[in-house]
């Protein structure tokens, strides 16, 4: 299970994911290490059997990535922390596959990054040629996901509603949805402030945190690069997070 601590740098992708930076994963821990952080952890697109979507390594390659990530844990040991997860969406369809993942023993962290979501009928929502409204289908996969209780962190919930030129009462509906699947689950999850959606316009929604209990957030950097590890590091200390109390529940 996934307890958050303070000064770690959660949610870090790798080359592998084919949009990432070509760095070596060494060179996040060192970054990260440079920093004073206490711990780092990958969680780098998981890719799904039978490659059905892009932006991400092969499904061939898994186990690669999780022996990757564990071998440098056990060389770092001494120095940092270093956890392996992965950012997955939640399809209704690959439910066995989840709990296949939650099961390795490799695998820390299962964090919820819903990009798109599964129809009914098995298609993806990214074909579609208007995504004004994904947003919807996203919420729902998210409240599924979490109710299925095999993911430890929503990354970016408020990144579904990019495409939303406002915040108005059908998108805070589904917000409330979402806040209220996490406060009822009887496992920790967590809602994560995303310092890459801070910085591009259009993927933060102020609207969305407001009124959230500070103990179901936690604070990720989505890097593709040891320097955006660097700058969300320096963007979270002028956040002034020194305050926060983390609360470890079993
Ligand atoms: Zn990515
Ligand atoms: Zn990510």
């Amino acid at each position: 299970m996934y307890i958050p601590i303070e000064n770690e740098v959660f949610h870090v992708h790798t080359k592998r994911c084919g949009h990432a930076g070509n760095y070596e994963d060494r060179e996040y821990v060192e970054m990260a290490m440079a920093l004073g952080a206490t711990r780092i952890v990958f969680t780098d697109h998981a890719p799904f059997p039978g490659n059905p979507l892009g932006n991400r390594m092969p499904y061939e390659q898994l186990q690669e990535y999780i022996g990757a990530i564990n071998q440098l844990r056990e060389e770092y040991k001494d120095r940092i922390e270093i956890q392996c997860g992965l950012e997955v969406e939640y399809f209704p369809s690959y439910l066995g596959y989840y709990k296949e993942l939650r099961g390795m023993k490799n695998l820390d962290v299962m964090l919820l990054g819903q990009h798109l979501f599964e129809y009914a009928d098995g298609r993806f929502s990214i074909y579609d040629q208007d995504r004004s409204n994904e947003f919807i289908g996203q919420l729902d996969a998210m409240v599924q996901g979490v109710e299925s209780g095999l993911f430890d962190v929503v990354a970016h919930p408020d990144r579904a509603y990019r495409k939303r030129t406002e915040f108005g009462a059908i998108e805070k509906e589904y917000a409330d949805k979402l806040i209220t699947a996490v406060k009822k689950s009887i496992y920790p999850i967590r809602l994560e402030y995303n310092y890459a959606s801070r910085v591009e316009p259009g993927y933060f929604k102020d609207e969305f945190w407001e009124g959230i209990p500070e103990d179901l957030v936690i604070y990720g950097y989505d890097a593709h690069s040891p320097e955006e590890i660097k700058e969300g590091w320096k963007f979270f200390k002028d956040l002034n997070l020194t305050k926060k109390e983390w609360v470890a529940e079993e």
